[in-house]
């Protein structure tokens, strides 16, 4: 890592005050061979044009002008590099999360233009890694919210993929990890938590002949073959040598404790872009907060999400709340 990026939000105020800064951190992030191709054709003949802050691309196509921002998450946004890098590090390494009126606070921006900001950065916190989790997996749901019953009814009706109550649907698995590997973390918002949706979500996420371990809900029944399947029944208690679910039980009191502290109101529909920012900081749990910045960094582009795209959900999306 480069030793000139800041160690600290301070550092990283200061330091990104200069709009040099943030030119040389973003190209080492999109282009980590210090060769930049444009994000229209990928030819490396291009020409940066200082005045203006953009790359000219020599190839004929459509907008052969480019700056930092196009492709990705900060794509068409007015706000400046010096505020987002910021904000990036806040959240990043916020240890019980930050509202967007903290944030907008902090920016000087509008509370709405705070709340797109955060919800475009928990977009570049979405773990997209192809992988399958494999060795001893934890497997538990979860139900979040009941922001329903202070909801008016006609706004409760909206609401799809809760329980009825307002209360959503979480699966979580976790990769265990000894010494100093760090377990990790896979939690999705499922529609329900029905026999077909969990084992649909297991297939998905975890390799076939794993070590699967769950308490006695139903629903878990007939993983075996496919997984060796130990169950551990919280009636009677709540472990047995390797045979427990501690360690997603615990990402859930962690999540819990955090969106009750901080998120007044998240709508169903938002909730999984929460659960994304945490399950990224609880992976990231172990390393620096340096480096815990530099991987959202790292994943900004290629990812869009437009205003529209968040609040355009179709007729079941409710507006978003502030939160
Ligand atoms: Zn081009």
């Amino acid at each position: 890592m480069d030793t000139r990026y800041p160690r600290s939000l301070t550092d990283a105020i200061v330091y990104f005050s200069d709009y040099e800064h943030c030119r040389r951190f973003m190209v080492e992030m999109r282009w980590p061979d210090g060769i930049i191709r444009c994000p229209t054709c990928n030819s490396e003949k291009v020409t940066y044009l200082a005045n203006q802050r953009r790359w000219k691309c020599y190839s004929k196509h459509l907008r052969p002008q480019f700056t930092l921002k196009i492709g990705t998450i900060f794509e068409d946004s007015p706000i400046g590099l010096e505020k987002w890098l910021p904000a990036m590090w806040l959240l990043a390494n916020c240890k019980i999360g930050i509202s967007s009126y903290e944030l907008a606070d902090a920016l000087e921006v509008t509370q709405k233009t705070a709340w797109f900001m955060l919800q475009r950065l928990r977009l570049a916190m979405q773990d997209d890694t192809p992988d399958k989790m494999s060795g001893e997996i934890e497997a538990d749901e979860t139900f979040i919210g009941g922001l329903a019953r202070f909801m008016h009814k006609a706004k409760k009706a909206k609401i799809t993929g809760t329980d009825g109550m307002g209360k959503v649907a979480v699966m979580g698995l976790l990769e265990r990890h000894a010494g100093d590997e760090m377990s990790r973390v896979r939690a999705t918002v499922l529609r329900n938590v029905r026999r077909a949706s969990l084992h649909a979500n297991i297939r998905e996420n975890v390799e076939s002949g794993s070590e699967m371990f769950t308490d006695a809900l139903l629903s878990y029944a007939g993983l075996d073959p496919e997984y060796a399947h130990n169950v551990i029944d919280h009636a009677e208690k709540y472990a047995e040598g390797r045979v427990h679910v501690n360690g997603i039980e615990n990402f859930w009191s962690l999540l819990k404790r955090r969106l009750k502290g901080t998120y007044i109101a998240i709508e169903p529909y938002h909730l999984f872009r929460y659960i994304d920012e945490r399950v990224y900081r609880f992976n990231n749990r172990k390393v620096s907060s340096a480096l815990r910045f530099i991987g959202v960094a790292k994943s900004v582009t290629g990812r869009r999400l437009t205003y529209k795209d968040l609040i355009d959900q179709g007729p079941h999306s409710p507006q978003p709340l502030p939160a």
